[in-house]
């Protein structure tokens, strides 16, 4: 092994994204189910209108599904009809992460979890909602387990 610690800056990776939590790929999958792998460390998308959260309008706060960093709250959660959980921001400034995604011949805006850099879903602009910031982050309820202040 001659595998260089620490001794050299990688290019590929630029400053300021390393993430606090890191765990192995084999690590993931024992960790989470097959569906929640696909899509938390594939950056699957789960079908429209099957997931836990679509519809849910149940008051509390979205935790990442793979960590537990708390992600957006219910009282961001709209109806926004497209067959995901939507909100139209984060709970806070820097809970998640934005990546250019030009996969699938499209042009989208990833959402990921700033803490562990698990895949939430997308971040859509100026489709004409009546929310305070016309954004659209469409995610998948896999990614998220909601917290309800009651339990
Ligand atoms: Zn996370």
């Amino acid at each position: 092994m001659n595998t260089p610690d620490n001794t050299s800056k990688t290019t590929s990776v630029p400053e300021g994204t390393a993430v606090p939590v890191e765990k192995s790929d084999s690590q993931w999958r024992e960790e989470l189910t097959p569906e929640e792998y696909r899509v938390l460390r594939q950056a699957g998308t789960e079908r429209p209108y099957t997931g836990e959260y679509w519809d849910t309008h149940t008051e509390g706060v979205y935790q990442c599904r793979a960590c537990g960093s708390q992600l957006f709250t219910s009282q961001e959660k709209f109806d926004s009809h497209c067959g995901w959980p939507s909100f139209w921001a984060p709970l806070a400034e820097g809970t998640v992460r934005y990546l250019h995604d030009r996969t699938m011949g499209m042009d989208r805006v990833e959402v990921r979890c700033a803490n562990c850099d698990s895949h939430l879903g997308h971040v859509f602009e100026g489709e004409g909602y009546e929310t305070p910031t016309d954004q659209r982050f469409c995610i998948n309820s896999v990614s998220l387990r909601l917290v309800s202040p009651k339990n």
